[in-house]
């Protein structure tokens, strides 16, 4: 292989060094924008959240998914026609009326509206 090629190789390689080394920078940039946009969502998101708490706004879902797992287990019982209160638990409601110490069971301090 003369000279000239080999010379001619390193220049190409090292012409694609250069564009790949400028790609990976255009990327890091880009990667930083995008976390820094991320970032930027959460804290309004956050603040959102905060703003709609003022007016008193409750999130249903998220208020549901706070409701620990034993809870939401007896409300599944609850709701297949059980009584899971202390007074009268495992029988029956008849005719699925309503039992208040069923519901302060599962519900307890996450029925009260709007106060913390
Ligand atoms: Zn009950």
């Amino acid at each position: 292989m003369a000279e000239k090629d080999l010379y001619d190789e390193f220049e190409s390689i090292s012409n694609q060094l250069g564009s790949l080394s400028g790609q990976i920078d255009a990327l890091k940039e880009q990667l930083s924008k995008d976390l820094e946009e991320k970032e930027e969502l959460k804290m309004e998101n956050h603040n959102l959240r905060k703003q709609l708490e003022k007016l008193g706004y409750e999130d249903k879902s998220f208020n549901e998914s706070e409701l620990p797992t034993s809870r939401l287990n007896l409300e599944k019982l609850y709701h297949k026609g059980f009584h899971v209160c202390q007074q009268f638990y495992g029988s029956h409601r008849k005719e699925n009326e309503e039992c208040v110490f069923c519901l302060g069971v599962i519900y307890g301090n996450h029925s009260k509206p709007n106060k913390k």
